[in-house]
C-alpha cells in the first residue's frame, strides 16, 4: 500500500473537478480525500501502486467522455506521504478557508451536450427550459458579484432551489454537484417576450419563443437577453431587414456577427477549417472570422467591405431553441449598444435605450452583473489568435512559473482596453472593455477596475500605465493613492505581452506593425523593431518618419497621412491622382499647408495611417468610419498568389535603421499609372511590409545574435501580413513567437505592462 499526495493547479475549481475526482478514487478502490485550497486542488489517494498509477492517469487524460468539460490542469504534483492506517473511504473536504482563489470564478460557458440531450429530452423535467445548465457548461462570471463564488453572492440568489435542484446541487455524484446557477422550470428564471414599449405581450415560454421566431421571419428586429448582454437579432438573408437594422443603430458600418446552430450551416456561407470548427464548437464558443463563400445568400450589408463572416454558434440553451423554431438558421446577432458604448445588461435600460431600435425583446429575470461581449478569434499561421478576449475566457488568468514581488495594477491602453491585476503568479486579464475615450466606457471602466479588485481579493502597491500624457488610462493610473506608478512605452508593452504570453523574459526581436503609441521621443510610433526584454528595451528600427497633420482626424481620413507620405513633390506630380481621390482641393491645400507650416502635424512612423494612406490611393475610400475599415479593405482587395513587392530601402538614421516609404508608394503609384490591378498592387504592397518587417529583423539578428522575434500590434490583425511575415521569418531560421492566448492588438497591452512591473519591481 501506499499513500500519495497529488497537487494539482489550473482551471480546477469550480469547474466539477472535486467530484470527478471522487468518482475515479471509487473507480479505483482508492481511500483518501480531495479538497480545494488555495493553489488549486489537493488530493491525497491511497491504495495499490497500480491502482495509484491508474488514477493518476485517468487523471490527466482529457480525451475521455467522462472528463470535466472545464477543467484543464496546468500543473501537477506528486510525493508519496505517510499512509493512514484503517482509512476505510474518500471524501470530499471541506475547502481550505485560509485563502478564497480567483480561479473559483470560471468564464461562462456554451451548453454543454448532456444539457442539451435533457433539454430535447420531452420526459426530462427540463424539457425545453431555457435556462438549463450544469457544472460543465452555463453562466459563471457574468452574474458573479462578489466571491467567495457561492450562489447567494451570484445573481442567482433570488430564485430560490427547489427539492429536486436542491438534491442534485447537493449530490456529489451528480453532474450539476454545487453548480451554483442550477435552476429547473419550477424554481429558476423565466422568459417572457415585451413590446417595444416594454409591455409584456407573452409569458408562456414555448409561445414566447414562436412568437419570437416568427417576428424574425417576418424582417423584424429583435433584441435578446443573452449571458453577457443584449444582442439585436435579425433573419441574415433578408436584406432588407439586415439594412433596416443598420439603419437604425446609427453610425455603425461595423460588419455584424452571425449566428448559426450547426457547423454544416455555417459552411454553406463560409469556409470552415478544421480548426475553426474546433474553435467554434469549444466551450468557449467564440465568435470565429472565416473567409466568405461566393456567391452566398447572406445579405451583402451584413459584412460590407471585408471578405470574411464573423460566425459563432448558439451558446445558451435559449439560442438553440429560437434555431429549432422553423427556418431560423442564421440569423445576424450583434451586440446590442448605441455605436461604441458598453453592451446593455439591465432590462429597463434596454427598454428605454433600444425601443427605437428594436421590435421584441426576447427577456429573461436573470440579471447580467458582468456585461461581457463576444470574443473574437481567427486562425493565423495554424493556431488560434485573439481579435478580441471576453465571454468564455475571462477570467481564466495566465500563470506564470515565478511569483510577483507585489501585487499590480496595469491600466492598458485608450483604445479597446483591457486591464490587467498580477497576484502571486497569475496575471489576471479583464475582458475587452472597449474605447475610453466615450464618457460611458470610461465610466464602465473605472467601475470595472473596483469590481474585478474586489473579486481578484488584489490591493495592488505598483501601478503601470502607457507613457501617453493624454491618456484617459495614464489619468486614472495618476490618481491612484499610495501606490507606485510606472510608465511604459506602448510599443514596449506591445512586445512584452508577447513575452508574457510565454512566460519568457527576453531579450527578443521586437516587431511592431501598429496603429499609434506615444513614442519616448514624444513622436507617433507604430512601426518599429526593438530590442527588448521585460526589463529594457532600444528601438533599433522604424518606418522613417513622416510628417501627420491633423490629430484626432489623422486617423480617419486617409488623406491626411497620404498628403504627408507623398511629401510636396508627390503632391504635384500626382494631382491627377489625389483629385480622382479628394474631389475637395481647398482640403488637400489646406492639409498640404499645415504640413509646411507645421501646425498640429506629429512625426509618424504609424504603419496603420500607411494603411489607411494606401488604400485610399488604391480608390477602396477615404475614411475609416470605424477603426481599420480602409486597411481591412485593402486586404480583401489583395489578389492571391502575388509574389511581387516593392524595393526595400534600409538606412541609418542617428543609430536607428529606418525603412523608406517613398519606394514603396511610388511603386503603388507607378503600377496604377501602367494599369496594374488593384488586387496585385494591394499584395505587393503587403508584401513590401512583410519584406521590410524581415529586413530590420534580420539585421538586428545580425547586430545581435537574437534569433526569437516577437511579434505585436493592431495591424497584425491583418491576417494576410501576419501569416506571410511568420512564414517569411520561420524560413529565414527565425523563432517566432507569436500570441497564443491574448489580442495582438491593444486589447493586450495591460499583460505587457503588467509583466513590465513585475520584472522591474524584482530588480528593485
Ligand atoms: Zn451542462
Ligand atoms: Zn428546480
Ligand atoms: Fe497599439
Amino acid at each position: 500500500m501506499q499513500r500519495r499526495r497529488i497537487t494539482i493547479e489550473g482551471r480546477v475549481q469550480g469547474v466539477g473537478c472535486r467530484p470527478f475526482v471522487y468518482r475515479l478514487a471509487a473507480d479505483f478502490r482508492l481511500t483518501g480525500k480531495v479538497r480545494n485550497d488555495t493553489v488549486g486542488v489537493t488530493i491525497e489517494v491511497q491504495g495499490q501502486p497500480e491502482a495509484l498509477d491508474g488514477f493518476v492517469g485517468r487523471l490527466q487524460d482529457n480525451s475521455r467522455d467522462d472528463y470535466p468539460a472545464l477543467m484543464t490542469i496546468a500543473d501537477c504534483g506528486f510525493e508519496t506521504i505517510t499512509l493512514i492506517p484503517d482509512e476505510t473511504a474518500f471524501s470530499i473536504a471541506e475547502s481550505d478557508a485560509a485563502g478564497q482563489l480567483v480561479s473559483q470564478v470560471t468564464p461562462d460557458s456554451a451548453t454543454c451536450t448532456a444539457c442539451l440531450a435533457e433539454m430535447n429530452d420531452t420526459n426530462d423535467f427540463r424539457h425545453r427550459y431555457p435556462f438549463i445548465n450544469c457544472t460543465h457548461c452555463g453562466p459563471r462570471y457574468s452574474i458573479v458579484q462578489t466571491i467567495p463564488y457561492d450562489r447567494p453572492n451570484t445573481t442567482m440568489a433570488t430564485f430560490e432551489m427547489c427539492g429536486t435542484c436542491r438534491r442534485q446541487y447537493e449530490d456529489v455524484a451528480d453532474r450539476r454537484f454545487h453548480a451554483q446557477p442550477v435552476a429547473c422550470p419550477a424554481c429558476g428564471p423565466k422568459i417572457w417576450l415585451a413590446d417595444k414599449s416594454g409591455i409584456t405581450v407573452e409569458t408562456d415560454s414555448d409561445a414566447v419563443i414562436a412568437k419570437c421566431a416568427e417576428v424574425l421571419r417576418s424582417g423584424g428586429i429583435a433584441a435578446i437577453k443573452g449571458i453577457g448582454g443584449f444582442h439585436f437579432a435579425v433573419e441574415a438573408r433578408n436584406e432588407q431587414a439586415v439594412a433596416e437594422l443598420r439603419n437604425r443603430k446609427r453610425r455603425d458600418a461595423k460588419p455584424f456577427a452571425l449566428m448559426a446552430a450547426s457547423v454544416e450551416v455555417i459552411k454553406e456561407y463560409a469556409v470552415v477549417d478544421a480548426l475553426s470548427e474546433k474553435l467554434l464548437k469549444s466551450p468557449e464558443a467564440p465568435i470565429v472570422l472565416l473567409d466568405k463563400r461566393t456567391p452566398n445568400a447572406i445579405a451583402p450589408s451584413a459584412a460590407f467591405g471585408t471578405d470574411r463572416f464573423g460566425f459563432m454558434l448558439c451558446y445558451t440553451p435559449l439560442h438553440y431553441l429560437l434555431f429549432a423554431e422553423p427556418r431560423i438558421d442564421v440569423l445576424v446577432m450583434t451586440s446590442a449598444n448605441l455605436s461604441d458604448e458598453p453592451l446593455i445588461c439591465k432590462n429597463e435600460q434596454a427598454i428605454d435605450e433600444l425601443g427605437e431600435i428594436a421590435d421584441v425583446f426576447l427577456m429573461h429575470d436573470r440579471d447580467i452583473f458582468r456585461q461581457v461581449d463576444d470574443s473574437v478569434v481567427h486562425e493565423v499561421s495554424g493556431q488560434a489568435a485573439f481579435l478580441r478576449r471576453a465571454r468564455g475566457f475571462v477570467p481564466s488568468p495566465i500563470i506564470h512559473k515565478q511569483s510577483a514581488k507585489s501585487e499590480i495594477f496595469a491600466a492598458g491602453a485608450d483604445l479597446k482596453n483591457t486591464f490587467c491585476f498580477v497576484k502571486d503568479r497569475q496575471l489576471l486579464m479583464s475582458e475587452h472593455i472597449g474605447d475610453l475615450a466615450d464618457g460611458r466606457v470610461y465610466r464602465h471602466y473605472t467601475r470595472s477596475v473596483e469590481h474585478l479588485q474586489k473579486l481578484f481579493d488584489v490591493k495592488p502597491t505598483v501601478v503601470v500605465c502607457d507613457l501617453h500624457p493624454g491618456y484617459l488610462s495614464t489619468h486614472f493610473a495618476e490618481q491612484l493613492d499610495n501606490v507606485k506608478l510606472l510608465r511604459v512605452q506602448h510599443h514596449w508593452a506591445h512586445i512584452a505581452s508577447v513575452l508574457a504570453d510565454f512566460d519568457e523574459s527576453g531579450p527578443v526581436i521586437g516587431l511592431v506593425a501598429d496603429g499609434t503609441g506615444y513614442g519616448t521621443d514624444g513622436a507617433i510610433w507604430g512601426c518599429e523593431c526593438l530590442i527588448a526584454s521585460l526589463t529594457e528595451f532600444q528601438r533599433f528600427g522604424q518606418l522613417a518618419y513622416y510628417p501627420l497633420a491633423g490629430g484626432d482626424k489623422a486617423s480617419k481620413e486617409a488623406v491626411r497621412p497620404l498628403v504627408g507620405l507623398l511629401g510636396e513633390e508627390g503632391l504635384t506630380e500626382n494631382a491627377d491622382l489625389l483629385a480622382a481621390i479628394e474631389p475637395d482641393a481647398d482640403k488637400l491645400k489646406m492639409i498640404a499647408m499645415q504640413i509646411e507650416k507645421s501646425v498640429n502635424v506629429a512625426q509618424a512612423s504609424s504603419l496603420g495611417r500607411l494603411f489607411d494612406a494606401a488604400a485610399a490611393l488604391l480608390g477602396l475610400g477615404t475614411v475609416n468610419r470605424f477603426e481599420a475599415e480602409l486597411p481591412m479593405a485593402l486586404e480583401a482587395a489583395i489578389e492571391t498568389g502575388i509574389e511581387g513587392a516593392y524595393p526595400i530601402e534600409l538606412f541609418d538614421r542617428q543609430g536607428v535603421w529606418n525603412l523608406q516609404y517613398t519606394p514603396i508608394i511610388q511603386g503603388m503609384i507607378l503600377d496604377m499609372r501602367s494599369g496594374v490591378s488593384k488586387g496585385v498592387i494591394a499584395a505587393r504592397f503587403h508584401n513590401s511590409i512583410c519584406e521590410g518587417l524581415l529586413a530590420l529583423a534580420q539585421k538586428a539578428r545580425q547586430m545581435t545574435g537574437i534569433v526569437e522575434t516577437a511579434l505585436s500590434g493592431g495591424v497584425f490583425c491583418n491576417r494576410y501580413l501576419a501569416n506571410r511575415l511568420i512564414g517569411r521569418l520561420q524560413q529565414d531560421g527565425f523563432r517566432v513567437l507569436w500570441k497564443k492566448s491574448i489580442p495582438v492588438n491593444d486589447g493586450g497591452l495591460s499583460l505587457g505592462q503588467a509583466a513590465i512591473a513585475a520584472a522591474l519591481i524584482e530588480k528593485m
